[in-house]
């Protein structure tokens, strides 16, 4: 007789905690203390874009505290629908640098790859959070047609990216992997993720295997925005990853009220190198519809940029960029007027 475990196949334990993420509202702030009524702002329970976080992500959240600043990256706001000059749904003009279905190129050398519209986490200033996923997706495989885009001596660089591409299971990410190694020009891999962050667990040794043994270097770019994001679980992962050759660099988005004092982009650069991350970008914010209330004038930017590069040693100092649609480069913000 067949035991039951073996006729049924096994879900890895990553995909059964992203699956019991928080998805209420009410579930999360009674989780962590917070009284509804007593809360400074109005939230929305009925957002396009539903609330959601691991329990991992919430775990590091300060209990009681309305104003903590892992929660304020995921808490639905009534402010989110105003409409405000300036704010559209397509801000950086991915839409007209589609190659293929799922194929963005808008830089020399580098095609992006949308390859899943799933999140363990929904970042409420998020710029893909109006992407028309639905259409805009690599279907399982990569069709013989879009590896012949991919397949061109201007393309050395995939980046594998979403929604976040760890949410795939490692069987999608080996074929994925498979198909990629075979592009006689690429000559590197990345991948943005920021799942090792928002859900630990997703590193599994399997994972780190098929990371180790991929022929080509492969950098992750995490997206990490405030020192508390990182915890001791975190740090374990990042070693894992580290030890199996990958890169790690970070990129965060400045927000206002979350990460806009030197002392916390201090903090962040400094413990995310303890545990082997590269600080790479700090964005502005793009103006999507909806995160107006994060934005960061360019002059506080500026600043900040200013006062980091007199405490840090070169080598830990992020580039401070904006996106502007029609570039063939993320741009320095301090070369950027308007
Ligand atoms: C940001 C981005 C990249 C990567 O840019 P780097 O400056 O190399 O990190 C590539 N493609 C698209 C569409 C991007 O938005
Ligand atoms: S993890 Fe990245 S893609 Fe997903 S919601 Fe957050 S910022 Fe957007």
């Amino acid at each position: 007789m067949i035991p039951r475990s073996a006729a049924i196949p096994k879900t890895p334990s990553w995909q059964r905690q992203m699956a019991r993420s928080f998805t209420r509202l009410s579930t999360l702030l009674e989780w962590l203390d917070i009284d509804r009524q007593k809360l400074p702002f109005e939230c929305d329970d009925s957002s396009s874009f539903p609330l959601r976080v691991t329990l991992d992500f919430a775990s590091r959240m300060r209990n009681g505290d309305a104003g903590d600043p892992l929660l304020q990256q995921v808490l639905p706001l009534q402010q989110e629908s105003a409409v405000v000059d300036g704010y559209s749904q397509d801000p950086v003009g991915d839409m007209n640098a589609a190659v293929s279905q799922g194929v963005f190129q808008k830089y020399n050398g580098r095609a992006l790859l949308i390859t899943t519209a799933a999140c363990a986490i929904h970042c409420r200033y998020c710029f893909r959070r109006h992407f028309p996923y639905q259409q805009q997706h690599l279907e399982q495989q990569l069709c013989d047609q879009t590896l012949e885009k991919l397949n061109v001596p201007d393309i050395s660089e995939i980046i594998l990216s979403g929604g976040d591409p760890l949410t795939l299971n490692d069987q999608r990410l080996a074929q994925l992997l498979l198909q990629l190694k075979q592009l006689p020009y690429l000559k590197r891999l990345r991948i943005h993720t920021r799942m090792p962050v928002i859900l630990p667990s997703r590193v599994t040794p399997e994972l780190v295997e098929m990371l180790r043994t991929f022929p080509l270097p492969v950098t992750i770019v995490l997206h990490i925005n405030h020192p508390n994001e990182l915890d001791k679980r975190v740090a374990t992962v990042l070693h894992q990853l580290r030890h199996s050759g990958t890169h790690i660099l970070n990129q965060a988005v400045l927000l206002k009220g979350i990460n806009d004092s030197s002392g916390v982009l201090k903090e962040l650069c400094e413990k995310s190198f303890d545990m082997g991350v590269l600080p790479y970008y700090v964005h502005q914010l793009d103006k999507v519809h909806g995160s107006a209330h994060f934005q960061v004038s360019r002059e506080r930017t500026l600043e900040l940029e200013e006062q980091l590069r007199k405490t840090l040693p070169g080598y830990l100092l992020p580039r401070f960029v904006t996106e502007i649609a029609g570039e063939n480069s993320k741009v320095p913000i301090n070369l950027f007027n308007h």
